[in-house]
């Protein structure tokens, strides 16, 4: 029997026009406009897809969105310091640095000054600290997402084994933090995987919903999961070209074979992929109304 499809691009249709009621009831009521800043340094053409998307999801929504492109020379001092003037830019309640940096520019600096009231990636330590005490203001987009998808397709994570494959600190860390909150939402009892997990597949085969972030096609065959299972595929590879040269997407799972086993599973694309700007546009709206007390 083949998987429910988990379908992103619709549940982040639906979140969006949560937020843009939001949106305009902050500037009829407060005459605030939500405004968030990109940075983007220099002409990694991955990074310039990106931004130009948050771009677009601001512009649709009615976001102020104020981009900043920057020559790949720019000194860590003056991007230091142009970080500094958006902290004080009442316009700006969100700040994002378009990751990776050049490598003459420390990333974790720059990240680190960014004032957390307006770290809309909630990359900053006081924010990712606040999210596994349990009282973050802002999620982090792909693992928000990630919640949002589970809870709005009517899967329920109270009791279930979630296991996470992959560790880093933008997707496997963080949503084995949020799946192990207590209620509501999460409560989940966790494993996380990684390089060093031995015999991976024992514990794959015991999660009630697996979530994979490791950036391999093909990572989780079908032999590795037990049917029933919820997947959800947070890979985004690129694994070959059409004629016409566009990239063919393939995610971490065996999406052909598992989905024959499994309850429920994210395709890629159109799976997590659509909620990660969703949820930034989100936190934006967060920051925004926090600096009127809402
Ligand atoms: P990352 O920083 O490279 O981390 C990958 C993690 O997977 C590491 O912790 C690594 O373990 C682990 N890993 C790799 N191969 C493994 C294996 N065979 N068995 C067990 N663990 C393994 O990657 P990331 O930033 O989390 O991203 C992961 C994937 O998600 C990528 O394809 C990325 O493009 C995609 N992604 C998508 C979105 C979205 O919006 N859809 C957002 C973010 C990321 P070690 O720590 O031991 O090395």
């Amino acid at each position: 029997m083949a998987a429910k499809l988990i379908k992103g691009g619709e549940v982040s249709k639906q979140i969006r026009e949560e937020i843009s009621k939001e949106i305009a009831e902050l500037k009829e009521k407060h005459g605030l406009t939500p405004g968030l800043a990109t940075i983007l340094v220099g002409e990694d053409p991955g990074s310039k897809v990106y931004v130009g998307q948050k771009e677009k999801a601001c512009n649709n929504l009615g976001i102020y969105s104020d981009r900043k492109d920057l020559p790949d020379d720019i000194s860590e001092a003056e991007l230091l310091d142009l970080v500094q003037k958006l902290n004080q830019d009442p316009k700006i309640h969100g700040i994002l640095v378009q990751l990776p940096l050049p490598k003459h520019i420390n990333a974790e600096r720059v990240i680190y000054a960014i004032n957390p009231d307006k770290d809309v990636d909630c990359f900053h330590p006081v924010n990712v600290g606040k999210l596994v005490i349990g009282t973050g203001v802002f999620l982090p987009c792909t693992p928000h997402g990630i919640v949002e998808l589970l809870r709005r397709s009517d899967i329920t994570t109270d009791g279930k084994h979630v296991v996470v494959v992959g560790r880093s600190n933008i997707v496997g860390k963080p949503v084995a933090n949020l799946m192990l909150q207590s209620p509501p939402g999460g409560n989940a009892t966790v494993t996380l995987c990684h390089t060093g997990t031995k015999d991976l597949a024992s514990y794959t085969k015991t999660a009630d919903i697996l979530i994979v972030a490791v950036g391999h096609p093909k990572t989780i065959t079908a032999d590795m999961v037990r049917d029933g299972v919820v997947v959800i595929d947070v890979g985004v590879n690129r694994i070959g070209k059409t004629e016409e040269g566009k990239a063919i997407l393939a995610g971490d799972v065996d999406f052909d074979a598992v989905q024959e086993k499994a309850s429920a599973i994210t395709p890629v694309p159109g799976g997590v992929g659509p909620m990660t700007i969703t949820m930034l546009m989100k936190n934006t709206v967060v920051a925004a109304k926090a600096t009127i007390g809402d």
